[in-house]
């Protein structure tokens, strides 16, 4: 009782941010007492999920009108294991709606303001989750990421976030964006705390056929032990982009640390990674209008008021009034680059980037044991400063949407703060299934960071 009369106070404290979508206080009270009970690695612990992902008789609003009034009839797989270790959810996620965003902005709940300064963005799409951290309401949150979705805003929020490698961690019960980018993983204050949720997070599971069978490290491990001789690849193409200049000296700086403690630095090269956010957004888009095609007011969501004279006006309807704008933008452009005629075009071009993209990490890795770069090419912007310009929200995930791509795992780690006081991130890429060596690299940023 004393828990939920805090956490009330707490959460009134920090409304100002909208980081929540809803909380349902008497499902918490029944989840407290029984939590409390629990002996488990996060006994005690606070924990935000993100609200794209299932937790049973919760709302899973995706942030969208059309899932309003949905109810979550399962548990995730990454819930019935933070459940089994004794966390306690303490609420859902605002996010851009359908996790379509970089700033969480699109969401129909309203803005996630960022904690460290209200007038910016937290970041998308899992802005709520970042924010929940920042501010200190929760220990640990559960985002997604399939383009930069865990990484950005953590970035942005002077937090940690790590996107596992695909099918490191289960996504049953995560509503899918593009399936086969799409992952859950931490966003955490520390690195060693990322390193705890994913130990309990990840795992293959039998109900999502893209789990990975690969057994599950103890991944605090790599943090006690000291960082072998870690080779550290510069993506050189990639870092002709424009860059920011307090981020790009931040960068430098970091470097200058790693360097400086031994680690050996040498250039490599990601040469299709230009066309990253290009083919990002025909795979994503194509991948979404598909797995949208489910929300059309029968099956799930939001029904239309007004008389519908046929079927097909009826789902028209639906959608219509359920969806937002950039929902909407990218079922149209999905189903476009599907369409024949343009398909071999747009979708098939799109997925031979895709395997030239795929083979340059591995080559690259093959080389280095990790490659670094900016998580982001700015800061957080202001709230409002890129609603109107897609094109330009799409080119904040020039650093985030290619290691997806590759099915590769990535870290973002603090690097610092501009002279206006707003956190930049560090994105260190690893192995697939090395998520291990990236925390290592990250603890150790960290620590020179304090
Ligand atoms: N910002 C990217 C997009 O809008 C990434 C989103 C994500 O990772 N979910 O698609």
């Amino acid at each position: 009782m004393r828990m939920i009369e805090e956490l009330r106070r707490e959460i009134r404290n920090i409304e100002q941010f909208n980081i929540f979508t809803g909380i349902d206080w008497k499902w918490l009270e029944k989840h407290l007492e029984r939590q409390e009970k629990l002996d488990g690695p996060l006994s005690g612990k606070r924990i935000v999920i993100k609200d794209n992902i299932n937790v049973k008789g919760l709302p899973v609003t995706c942030g969208s009108n059309m899932l309003k009034s949905y109810k979550a009839l399962y548990n995730a797989t990454v819930i019935e294991k933070i459940l089994a270790a004794g966390g306690i959810i303490i609420g859902k996620a605002n996010m851009d709606e359908f996790a379509m965003g970089s700033s969480n902005e699109y969401s129909a709940f309203g803005p996630v303001k960022n904690p460290v300064n209200p007038a910016y963005v937290p970041g998308g799409s899992s802005g709520g989750s970042a924010a929940a951290v920042a501010s200190g309401i929760a220990d640990y949150a559960l985002g997604s990421d399939t383009g930069g979705s865990i990484r950005q805003p953590a970035a942005y929020t002077g937090t940690v976030g790590l996107k596992p490698s695909y099918g490191r961690v289960s996504r049953y019960g995560l509503t899918a964006f593009a399936s086969s980018l799409d992952q859950i993983g931490p966003i955490t204050r520390t690195v060693a705390q990322a390193a705890e949720l994913l130990e309990i997070i990840a795992g293959h599971d039998a109900r999502d056929a893209t789990s990975a069978v690969q057994p599950v490290p103890a991944y605090s491990k790599f943090l006690t032990d000291k960082p072998k001789k870690i080779r550290i690849g510069i993506p050189i193409e990639l870092l002709k982009e424009a860059i920011d200049a307090d981020v790009r000296s931040a960068f430098e700086k970091t470097i200058d640390t790693c360097r400086q403690a031994g680690f050996e630095i040498l250039n490599v090269n990601l040469p299709n990674s230009r066309y990253a956010i290009a083919a990002y957004y025909i795979l994503a888009t194509a991948e979404a209008s598909s797995n949208l095609a489910r929300f059309d007011g029968v099956r799930y969501g939001y029904r239309s008021q007004s008389e519908a004279k046929d079927i097909s006006s009826f789902f028209a309807q639906n959608r219509e009034e359920a969806f937002g704008q950039e929902v909407k933008r990218r079922i149209m452009l999905g189903t476009y680059v599907l369409s024949s005629g343009y398909y071999d075009a747009y979708y098939g071009k799109a997925q031979k980037v895709r395997r030239l993209i795929y083979k340059d990490f591995n080559t690259a890795l093959s080389k280095s044991d990790l490659i670094v770069m900016p998580t982001t090419p700015t800061p957080a912007f202001r709230l409002g400063e890129k609603c109107d310009d897609p094109l330009a929200m799409y080119l904040n995930d020039v650093f985030t949407v290619a290691i997806n791509i590759a099915g590769v795992p990535a870290l973002s780690v603090p690097m610092g703060k501009t002279e206006a006081g707003l956190p930049m991130g560090f994105q260190i890429v690893g192995r697939p299934f090395q998520e291990g060596t990236i925390l290592q690299l990250g603890h150790f940023i960290e620590e020179k960071n304090e």
